[in-house]
């Protein structure tokens, strides 16, 4: 049977910053440490962080769940921002 995961709950779905030119703002982007998320080209592909609850694999050999899907999955979807959202860094005081 072919098995669905949300990557979402395996320990190799990874949320990472990724900033802009300036280095005072940054985005997240969510990444699998296992590379399994390919473009075409086979470079590494990372997606919004807001959509991370879609990401979803079929028998992904190196799925590490974290615990429970439910009601994990339904929790942060609740939670997630709805759009891509822009993170400023705060300088020193
Ligand atoms: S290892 Fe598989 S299940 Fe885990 S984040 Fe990567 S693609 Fe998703």
């Amino acid at each position: 049977m072919r098995e669905k995961v949300y990557c979402a709950n395996c320990e190799h779905c990874q949320v990472v910053r990724v900033f802009e030119p300036d280095n005072t703002k940054y985005v997240l982007r969510v990444k699998c440490s296992k590379k399994r998320w390919a473009k075409r080209s086979g470079e590494e592909k990372q997606y919004k962080y807001f959509t991370v609850a879609r990401r979803v694999q079929t028998n992904c050999p190196d799925y590490s769940p974290m615990g429970d899907p439910n009601p994990f999955i339904k929790n942060l979807r609740r939670e997630l921002p709805v759009k891509d959202e822009i993170y400023t860094i705060k300088e020193a005081e």
